[in-house]
């Protein structure tokens, strides 16, 4: 800064002009504000255009109103809501009555003279979820009665305040439906029945889902002591070791992802072990893995670096990192389990043929933990699913079916994959009931019939005679009598065409897959788990804390049937439903509802009626798509017709001709 100097002075210099020197100013017209009050729907509605231009344009358009701050609703006291006393609710009955004698009593003892109307002390109400702790008061006197708990408690030994059993139990029903807490507040609150808060319900099934994973793990372990027995009885040499089936469901598809996201979609998996000793198939062990984090909803870390849960807290257990589908580890875990817990050996694991439970079990082995080789074994069903597309997909095959355009020979294939499978399928179990299980016999015996099915799709039914177990080679035979093929079906003979069928046939008939499949088991019984188990975590909900709570309660419901599922459950969480109540009728009738339709089921008539009613749709299917292939065939022939007398028109129709 420079030096100060004598005559230095600052301020306006003297010529400077004011800035408004020469202008005339101008008014800008005063319109007046217009002022409404709206309620607070209108207020959100008119406040908000879509865009925000088209907001400041109504800021500045003059006829715009000025708007107030909606007024809040008028604020009532709960106790003024509750005055009415118009709402439901869930009480005991039995100590509701006792409640009202005592009240009427001590009411008449306090003021012999009063002729009030007792009714009920809504401002002392003590609310427990569902259930209610409260008393009377009467309408004229100041008469007040003590409260009373209307509802029955939970047996514990634990000191303190006994849980309503009510709140209990319907956490029990709760995980045996697709329904969360959020659906049962919905229902509550659209029968008028004050719903407990969301905290206190998922508090609840946090105790009570715990509950039942002990519960249910206890269970199983029953189960295996229980087939163990079965084992001795029947006299097998080594009792504990025992065949299984294993399958994995997942929340999401495994593979969706791929293509687009590196990473898989699923999330949760629920594993499950079945036994293949009884034909209930019980399931003997659960292994369930996740990896959303219910407490802070990411997916939980490698290095716990984010997650700091303790195992209590929350039910994420596997790092995001991990492989969801690795069904070798969830397999092996599994097996070890029911090894160091229940002393089982698995001596026969039946699997999909892209599963890898086969080789835990082989691992299990090599580390010295089973005495016994297991023996992989594949599932029938998911096998025929495999070698019918295989079938279908078949190029040499394609040419050889006995038709003239691409597209029909396509379908005809299409037919013949099914018909293939399902005559490979028919002989197995004929021959499977015919020599009672004997591996030998039944290798030899369908390694004639072989040969009889490759003839007898050629117009041969000389072997079939001889060897096949359903084709008895008359004029109604296989071919004549099946619903995919025309009665006309005939592959032209030759000894390339022979060689292509037998190829087709031995993926099934061959006596290395038959060692695969000898017990002729499927995974039905799992597969009808799985759909137990979408019912209890069903695909649009994901349960978080509770996955492994629910998965559990689902292998409870399919190993008890539903009705002695929740019965038993409920006992277990303390809230037994009273036996010879209605309650406890209803529960006996489902159980029984349950047991019969599946003994129907497992029938032959059951059986018959699925095959005729499947092979009626398709014929129904099939004449449809004739009447299509009708149709359009008239609309070309129309078209064909008025391309000719139009010739001269611009519409050209002559790619017809
Ligand atoms: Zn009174
Ligand atoms: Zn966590
Ligand atoms: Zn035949």
């Amino acid at each position: 800064m420079p030096k100060f100097q004598k005559g230095h002075s600052y301020g306006f210099k003297a010529q400077n002009l004011p800035h408004n020197k020469g202008k005339k100013s101008r008014q800008e017209a005063y319109i007046p504000a217009t002022y409404k009050r709206l309620s607070s729907e209108m207020t959100d509605l008119v406040n908000n255009p879509p865009s925000a231009s088209e907001r400041e344009e109504m800021v500045q358009r003059p006829g715009n109103y000025h708007l107030l701050r909606p007024r809040g609703d008028a604020c009532k006291s709960e106790v003024e809501n509750h005055q009415d006393q118009n709402f439901e609710q869930l009480l005991h009955l039995g100590k509701t009555g006792a409640l009202w004698n005592q009240a009427f009593r001590s009411h008449q003892e306090q003021n012999p003279g009063c002729n009030g109307s007792l009714t009920w002390n809504l401002a002392t109400e003590e609310r427990r979820g569902l259930a209610t702790r409260m008393g009377l008061k009467c309408g004229v006197c100041p008469f007040t009665s003590k409260r009373h708990n209307l509802f029955t408690e939970v047996e514990t030994s634990a000191p303190g305040r006994k849980p309503a059993s009510l709140n209990y139990s319907l956490q029990v029903g709760l995980s045996q439906t697709p329904l969360g807490n959020d659906g049962m507040r919905k229902i509550l609150l659209s029968t008028n029945t004050p719903a407990p808060s969301r905290k206190s319900l998922q508090k609840t099934s946090n105790k009570v889902l715990a509950k039942i994973e002990t519960l249910n793990t206890a269970d199983m372990s029953r189960r295996c002591r229980q087939l163990v027995d079965v084992n001795t009885i029947r006299g097998q040499e080594s009792p504990q070791s025992i065949d299984v089936q294993c399958d994995g469901m997942y929340n999401n598809p495994l593979y969706s992802g791929v293509g687009e996201t590196p990473f898989q979609p699923a999330t949760q998996t629920v594993y499950s072990v079945a036994e293949n000793v009884t034909a209930k198939h019980q399931i003997i062990k659960l292994i369930t893995k996740n990896k959303i984090c219910s407490k802070h909803g990411h997916l939980r870390d490698a290095a716990s670096a984010n997650h700091s849960c303790s195992p209590g807290e929350c039910g994420a257990n596997l790092p995001m990192q991990h492989t969801i589908g690795d069904e070798f580890t969830w397999a092996r875990e599994g097996m070890a389990e029911l090894l160091c817990e229940d002393g089982i050996e698995v001596k026969g694991v039946t699997t999909d043929p892209d599963s890898s439970a086969g080789r835990a079990a082989d691992s299990l082995f090599k580390d010295g933990l089973y005495k016994v080789k297991p023996v992989h074994y594949l599932d029938t069903r998911h096998l025929s699913e495999s070698i019918r597309k295989s079938i279908k997909r078949d190029e040499k095959l394609l040419q050889v079916m006995p038709c003239r355009t691409k597209a029909e020979k396509t379908k005809l294939l299409h037919n013949f994959a099914l018909d293939a499978v399902d005559r490979c399928t028919a002989e197995i179990n004929q021959a499977y009931d015919m020599y009672a299980g004997d591996g030998h016999k039944m290798k030899n015996k369908l390694s004639y019939a072989v040969d009889a099915i490759v003839q007898c799709y050629m117009g041969d039914h000389a072997l079939c005679r001889k060897h096949s177990l359903v084709c008895n080679g008359g004029i109604v035979n296989w071919v004549s009598k099946s619903t995919y093929l025309g009665s006309t079906f005939e592959i032209p003979h030759s000894s390339e065409n022979e060689d292509l069928l037998r190829a087709c046939i031995s993926k099934r008939l061959s006596p290395a897959v038959l060692d695969k499949t000898i017990k002729n088991s499927n995974s039905q019984k799992v597969e009808s788990f799985n759909r137990t188990l979408r019912r209890s975590l069903p695909r649009n909900v994901t349960f978080t804390r509770n996955f492994a709570g629910r998965a559990h309660s689902a292998a409870h419901s399919s190993n008890n049937g539903p009705g002695d599922s929740i019965r038993s459950l409920c006992a277990g969480v303390g809230c037994a439903i009273p036996s010879g109540g209605s309650v406890d009728k209803s529960l006996q009738d489902i159980q029984k509802n349950h047991e019969t339709s599946k003994k129907y089921q497992k029938s032959t008539l059951y059986k018959t009626k699925r095959v005729v009613k499947r092979k009626k749709l398709y014929k129904l299917y099939e004449k449809h798509q004739e009447e299509i292939k009708y149709q359009k065939n008239m609309m070309l022939s129309e078209s064909r017709a008025r391309g000719k007398m139009k010739r001269h028109s611009e519409h050209n129709y002559s790619k017809y001709d």
